[in-house]
């Protein structure tokens, strides 16, 4: 006896080929970078930069830390956005506003938004 229940095989007509693939983007196989460069060629609604207009247009330096301790300035210099105490060497950018921060940590910042986490001026005028 034959049974009825065989699935039938799904088929895709050829004469109906997806002419659209190509043009689709498989965002699963993105990375991070390729994402944020797709959200700007497609002018999404992201406000923040790119890393390279990031590391272009800010004042970078290696930290140094002061050879005399002043002892009126007894405030260690941190990073306001990952809260932590500037080591020997650690990699600084300073925006137009003065104000400093690790490189990593106000590059990913600015990629999200183009504004001083501490005065909420514009961080680099494009
Ligand atoms: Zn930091
Ligand atoms: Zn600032």
């Amino acid at each position: 006896m034959l049974s009825i229940h065989s699935p039938m095989p799904v088929r895709i007509p050829e004469e109906a080929p997806d002419t659209h693939a190509t043009l689709r983007f498989n965002v699963d196989d993105m990375s991070y970078e390729q994402l944020m460069e797709l959200g700007e060629s497609i002018g999404s609604v992201s406000t923040g930069l790119t890393e390279t207009l990031i590391s272009q247009h800010v004042t970078r330096r290696k930290f140094e830390p002061p050879t005399v301790a002043l002892p009126d300035k007894l405030e260690k210099e941190l990073c306001c956005i990952c809260q932590d105490e500037y080591d020997e060497g650690a990699d600084i950018a300073r925006l137009a506003c003065g104000h400093e921060y690790h490189f990593n940590c106000i590059q990913q910042w600015l990629v999200r938004k183009n504004d001083c986490p501490i005065c909420k001026r514009k961080a680099i005028k494009l």
